[in-house]
């Protein structure tokens, strides 16, 4: 042991600068160098309508990665798996949890049910969908594309099939590009045709959310389904294929238009993926002998991992592209490497533009100069403390906040609007022709189109009764009434019942009509009513 300015220093921790030299040697050559040109590099930007360019990503290592295949595993789950998921609502109502019956005109899910009226729920839905878009987009750009996105989602799963056949990058590529083998006709005969069952699964769990899945999926294999089913599944089943088997980053390029849109959501505090130059460059292949020159060095080493893994093709140190998603496999690829050239983790990362564009003024002295890897690092290596490194705390700032108040103000309207809605519905035409019926004697009959909704999946009696009007009676066609002015209407569950209502005023009552009246709708015993305020027509009245 040597001390060293107060600190214990172990002998066999000196390094001396031939060892050095040796280590960097080692640890340099120990790098995987790829050749990979990226599909539209800055150097050569390629015509919109280029020919397109075949892209082999290399499976990607790493807390991204990992990621990616748990939200993978989420989001496939919840798609495939929804729909047998079973929900006991009684015997008056469909018991699978999440359905889209489109013939009985209602959406459930779970304890929810919501009837065509109230279909605002699912446009509140829509606007919550859309402002959370917003957020997520603002705060950590677009983690939708490379994360959630379904054609990302399909991508990856196609590629995980293509992997297992095919092998990683360089066997795909070599087999992409020798003879038509015995081994490369088998080989892509399996893959297209797993793709393809992967492609019916998918265009066939969609029927299943919109009717009961087990009897559907029976009366399907005996062909006794409907047409449109086996129209629906051919059509999902054919742009599953091709857009995730055949299409891929083509999707994500030329025809999605979230790309363009996102541009104005992102501002200079927005996380978006980025190659660190003020760090990484002036990149080099040959970093010992640089070193060794006494030249400047930044922390890339031009291994291309990060182009290899893009599933877009791409260079991300070319900068912020149309093309990116996001899906930060290449922060995975670049940590891999700089953990094992002992630098620090990051060449690669989420950072936002602000925080970029101050650590750039300081490795190029405000521009001035080129990159210089020292004007970021002290003697020690380490970096300068004028470096801006990611604070969470950005993404709390006021454009997220406000779009998290809009969300959460959208939701809390919603949930307010759900819990607090009525279950008994009353819907009333008043008729137009004829407008009023002069009775024999002399009274007048106003005749209405009454529907009662009963929104539950249970039977239920409902008092149809009128207020206010004194004298004037009311009959239901098909239904007796004890008092003249109420009648109980048994509903079926989950149905709405119609009726032809007749409201007669006597001869000497007509002024009373001046006032109208109420026709009231109540379910005595679930303490439930809707009350319509209707007019009553009579000769003569304006
Ligand atoms: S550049 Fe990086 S983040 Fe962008 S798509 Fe390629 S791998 Fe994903
Ligand atoms: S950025 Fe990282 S992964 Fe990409 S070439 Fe440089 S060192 Fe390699």
């Amino acid at each position: 042991m040597e001390t060293v300015v107060g600190v214990i220093v172990p002998a066999q921790r000196q390094v001396r600068p031939t060892d050095m030299q040796q280590n960097t040697t080692t640890i340099y050559n120990s790098i995987e160098r790829h050749e990979a040109e990226p599909v539209n590099s800055a150097k050569v930007r390629k015509p919109l309508y280029e020919k397109r360019k075949k892209i082999f990503p290399k499976r990607a290592e790493g807390r991204f990665r990992q990621f990616k295949w748990l939200v993978m595993l989420i989001t496939l789950g919840i798609y495939y798996l929804t729909p047998w998921i079973r929900w006991d609502r009684g015997p008056h109502a469909p018991d699978q949890a999440v359905l889209i019956d489109l013939a009985g005109r209602r959406f459930y899910f779970f304890f929810i049910e919501i009837w065509p009226q109230e279909f605002f729920f699912v446009a509140g839905l829509l606007v919550m969908a859309g402002f959370g878009l917003f957020l997520v987009t603002s705060a950590v750009g677009r983690a939708w594309c490379g994360y959630a996105c379904p054609q990302t989602v399909w991508v990856d799963l196609f590629l995980v099939v293509e992997r297992a056949i095919e092998g990683d990058r360089n066997a795909r590529i070599k087999l992409d590009t020798g003879p038509w083998t015995l081994d490369k006709i088998w080989k892509r005969v399996s893959k297209h045709a797993v793709w393809l069952v992967i492609a019916v699964a998918t265009g066939g769990a969609w029927i299943f959310y919109f009717a009961d899945a087990p009897t559907l999926l029976v009366d399907f294999a005996m062909l006794k389904a409907p047409p449109v089913a086996y129209i629906t599944v051919a059509i999902l089943t054919a742009t599953t294929y091709i857009f995730g088997g055949l299409m891929r980053e083509q999707v994500c390029t030329y025809m999605c238009p979230w790309p363009r849109i996102q541009a104005a959501m992102l501002d200079e505090s927005s996380l978006v993926v980025t190659y660190n130059d003020w760090r990484g460059e002036p990149r080099t292949r040959h970093a010992k002998k640089a070193i060794a020159a006494g030249e400047s060095v930044g922390d890339c080493v031009d291994c291309n991992a990060c182009v290899v893994v893009c599933p877009m093709g791409i260079d991300i140190r070319d900068g912020q592209q149309l093309e990116c998603i996001t899906c930060a496999l290449c922060i995975d690829a670049c940590d891999n490497v700089m953990d094992k050239i002992g630098k620090e983790r990051g060449l690669i990362a989420y950072a936002t533009l602000s925080d970029y564009s101050a650590n750039m003024a300081l490795a190029t002295a405000g521009g001035t100069e080129p990159v210089d890897p020292k004007r970021v690092r002290g003697a020690d290596g380490a970096f300068d403390g004028k470096i801006r490194h990611f604070d969470w705390r950005i993404i709390f700032r006021p454009r997220t906040l406000l779009y998290f108040g809009v969300w959460s103000l959208a939701g809390f309207a919603l949930l307010f609007a759900l819990l607090s809605r009525d279950r008994l519905d009353l819907n009333v035409i008043h008729d137009r022709n004829p407008q009023f019926v002069v009775e024999s004697d002399g009274s007048i009959r106003n005749g209405y189109a009454v529907k009662l909704l009963n929104m539950i999946p249970e039977p239920r009696v409902i008092t149809v009764s009128i207020e206010g009007m004194p004298g004037a009676t009311m009959k239901i066609a098909g239904h007796e009434s004890a008092d003249g002015r109420s009648v109980d209407i048994p509903a079926d569950p989950d149905k709405v019942t119609a009726l032809r209502v007749f409201v007669t005023l006597p001869k000497d009552r007509l002024a009373e009509a001046a006032e109208g009246f109420q026709i009231i709708a109540e379910d005595r015993q679930g303490h439930e009513r809707d009350v319509y305020s209707a007019n009553f027509n009579t000769p003569g009245a304006k």
